[in-house]
């Protein structure tokens, strides 16, 4: 096994080992779950999962860990400025932050079950980690990397990390002293970073050493990264807009707080574009895969189009291209059955030669940075040579095998299952109401048992407008 990967921090291709020969501990950049993850989101996701559904094919043993942001992560992506997403929706709605963070960590880990997303091993939640990240902030004080101010905020001092801005290349070295240092601000420095900031307005706030207050959002991936996996991960990814400030600020801190290297391989995805330009809320362009799904979309064909390019090209989503996307799925699943067909239940023999051919220009491309592109060549390259050289009975069914190996990465041959029956229904309709009850008593354990149970099921749940909860299989969207 030669793969190779890009690593954005030291910007080459570099064959990939694990600092534990057989063992890879990797860590995404989860979702902030105050709303629907979009389809920009998803590509990031998907890509992930493909990155692990290609070690573990290629017999590592994955450790993986997702974070779910519930709380700190400000608005606009300006981690100085502004208010909390989670709380400003809290507000704005009157809602419970608590509930909305329940609400769409559900969602969210109803779409990685319907769009086919390996669960992560650990989706840790920021909330439930602030002590890690207390003490992570007081190795950092300690460390001299990170001050109190008198109104008692925790401050990372940038300039004492004479690595910042290796990542990204910017160094902010090019601001003017106080250019962008706020009014009122007691930062020492304008790239100076929140770690614990104090509001009394703030709705989710914990006790500290520093009195009452609440974690800043880079600090929770460094944190509960290092908590989970220990202080060096293999790999880190994320999508580029992540790069910075929040990558440059995990770092910054994981690094500070320990003096080893963080993390040994950087990977990070691409834009996603709709019809070649910018996506977004005001272009009324920003799809959520769950819209997708409701529009009729089956969940594989999303998957296949989210999937098929390169993760270091942008990639331009459009309705054309997903139709295309659907296309190629069932082309994919006719070749199965056209090859069943001519295996006559022959078992798969040694390959031929134009099959191994295939099977070698699909390793390569993925064993070149996770080349999906040039990975899906080499699938249609089978199925082009299957028929020319009208593959029967052994080689057919060694044709199925290799197209069959190619789906543990794309997963996109598989049928779903048939309609509900009346006692499935039933049975769904008993754990909804327990979970119900649960989340009532505020059971926050008890609810998300129950909804793992369902998720076993490969139900989905719907939280109606007007709280009521509706179901559907996970899979019941994948014949059209
Ligand atoms: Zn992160």
């Amino acid at each position: 096994m030669n793969f190779q990967v890009y690593d954005s921090l030291r910007r080459t291709k570099r064959v990939f080992e694990p600092a534990e020969p057989g063992k890879v501990r990797m860590y995404h950049c989860g979702p902030t779950v105050y709303g629907e993850a979009h389809i920009g989101n998803f590509r990031s996701f998907l890509f992930a999962d493909a990155l692990r559904r290609w070690l573990e094919l290629s017999g590592f043993e994955v450790t993986q860990v997702m974070n779910i942001t519930d709380v700190g992560h400000l608005r606009d992506d300006d981690p100085e400025g502004g208010e909390d997403k989670l709380e400003s929706l809290a507000r704005k709605t009157s809602r419970d932050p608590w509930e909305i963070a329940a609400h769409y960590t559900d969602v969210f880990l109803g779409d990685v079950d319907l769009f086919r997303i390996r669960r992560a091993h650990h989706y840790p939640r920021a909330t439930e980690h602030v002590p890690q990240m207390i003490a992570q902030i007081e190795q950092l004080i300690e460390r001299d990397h990170a001050y109190v101010t008198d109104e008692g905020q925790v401050v990372y001092s940038v300039p004492s990390y004479a690595d910042y801005g290796r990542l990204s290349g910017n160094t902010g070295d090019d601001l003017l002293p106080g250019a962008r240092v706020e009014v009122g601000s007691d930062k020492h420095d304008p790239r100076d970073f929140y770690l614990w900031k104090k509001d009394p307005h703030h709705l989710m706030q914990w006790d500290s050493p520093w009195g009452r207050g609440f974690p800043g959002w880079h600090i929770e991936c460094s944190a509960m990264g290092q908590h989970l996996l220990g202080t060096t991960l293999d790999i880190h990814t994320g999508g580029e807009d992540n790069v910075f400030p929040h990558h440059e600020c995990e770092i910054a801190q994981a690094e500070g707080a320990t003096g080893e290297t963080f993390v040994n391989y950087w990977m990070h995805a691409r834009f996603l574009q709709i019809d070649g330009g910018k996506m977004s809320k005001s272009l009324g362009n920003l799809y959520t895969v769950r819209q997708l799904a409701e529009m009729g979309h089956p969940p594989e064909a999303v998957r296949f189009a989210l999937l098929r390019s390169h993760y270091r090209q942008v990639l331009n989503f459009t309705f054309a291209g997903l139709e295309e996307a659907a296309a190629n799925v069932r082309k994919l699943r006719h070749f199965a059955e056209e090859m069943r067909d001519a295996a006559h239940g022959a078992e798969a023999g040694a390959a031929p030669e134009w099959l191994t051919r295939c099977v070698r220009r699909f390793d390569d491309a993925m064993n070149d940075d996770l080349n999906l592109s040039g990975a899906l060549d080499g699938v249609f390259s089978l199925l082009h040579e299957a028929r020319r050289h009208e593959a029967q009975g052994a080689d057919a069914a060694a044709a199925l095998a290799a197209l069959q190996r190619f789906d543990q990465i794309f997963d996109v041959l598989r049928e779903s299952p048939a309609a509900d029956d009346a006692e499935f229904a039933a049975q769904v309709d008993a754990l909804i109401e327990r979970r119900a009850a649960a989340r009532a008593a505020k059971d926050w354990a008890a609810a998300d048992a129950l909804r793992d149970e369902l998720a076993a099921l490969d139900v989905e749940l719907l939280d109606g407008k007007d709280g009521k909860v509706t179901w559907r299989r996970t899979s019941s969207n994948a014949n059209g």
